[in-house]
């Protein structure tokens, strides 16, 4: 049985920002609901308030322009990005990763925002935009402010974002397009299954960065390499970033293990 709570659903992004101002702390964003829904369902969260997000207008959309590059509104759906003919052609490395988010009924309800904003350390959403070298657009009442991606993850399921903030875009370098790439995902089962380990690489002209998931306890990114990198010196600058834990899932040497797998098998693979 659910606890009661007040569904609240603005249509202004002036009102959302004064509602979450007003219940700072008691109020919970609702996107797609496919994290939030099932904590409330067990009952490990219980927020008095529940804010949907899905009808503003500053938080829908894709565009893009060759100066400012590619913006996802927070509340794009992994569907959207998956059948958008910009994001096929100049990011097919984000296409590719919200193809591969749970099944087809969860990416019809599942967004971008609320993948980062879970922050758990295998978001697949998390580890290809790092490697793409994304930034977040956060909004409140005080403004509106930008930051790398890799500061906006801080812990397992903790960000930047403050109890009055809403994550409104997620940028991506105009430099970043048709960067070649190359994601793969390591699952326990063949069907939809969060990542054990995940890795995903893109590299241009001028650098090559690699975001891994389910390895430490946020998704990382290495520095930027140079793009002629070696194998070895990719691997070793995943190796700094990484801290893998044992848990039932795999080993912490299996995982750094398949780490060096994912990284060699890619590597003269980039698309
Ligand atoms: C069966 C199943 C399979 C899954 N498989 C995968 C998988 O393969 N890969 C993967 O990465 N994830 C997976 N997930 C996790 C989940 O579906 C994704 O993280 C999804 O993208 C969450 O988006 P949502 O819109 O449903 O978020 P919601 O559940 O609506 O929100 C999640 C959290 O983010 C907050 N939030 C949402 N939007 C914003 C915003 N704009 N600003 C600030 N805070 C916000 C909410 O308050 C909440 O705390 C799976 C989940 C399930 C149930």
């Amino acid at each position: 049985m659910l606890h009661e709570f007040s569904y609240l659903a603005p249509r202004e992004r002036k009102d959302l920002l004064q509602l979450l101002k007003k219940h700072s702390g008691q109020a919970r964003l609702l996107a797609g609901g496919t994290d939030l829904l099932c904590d409330i369902r067990l009952g490990t969260d219980k927020p008095a308030y529940l804010i949907d997000v899905k009808h503003i207008p500053e938080m829908q959309g894709i565009t893009w322009s060759e100066r400012d590059g590619l913006a996802i509104g927070a509340t794009v759906t992994c569907i959207e990005i998956m059948r958008h003919p910009v994001i096929a052609k100049k990011f097919p490395l984000l296409a590719h990763a919200a193809g591969h988010i749970g099944s087809a009924q969860l990416r019809n309800r599942a967004t971008i925002g609320g993948n980062l904003c879970t922050a758990s350390p295998c978001a697949d959403l998390g580890c290809s935009s790092l490697a793409l070298g994304a930034r977040v657009e956060l909004a409140s009442v005080r403004g509106t402010r930008v930051i790398p991606m890799k500061e906006f993850f801080t812990g397992v399921k903790a960000t930047q974002l403050k109890d009055d903030e809403v994550v409104q875009r997620v940028l991506y370098p105009a430099e970043a397009a048709g960067a070649a790439w190359g994601m793969e995902k390591l699952k326990r089962i063949k069907g939809h299954d969060l990542a054990v380990v995940s890795v995903a690489i893109a590299r241009t002209a001028t650098w090559l960065r690699v975001g891994i998931g389910s390895c430490a306890p946020t998704p990382v990114v290495t520095a930027d390499l140079p793009p002629q990198a070696t194998a070895a010196a990719v691997v070793a600058a995943a190796f700094k970033v990484v801290n893998p834990i044992d848990d039932v899932r795999a080993s912490r040497d299996f995982r750094l293990f398949m780490v060096e797998e994912f990284i060699r098998k890619l590597l003269p693979a980039l698309a």
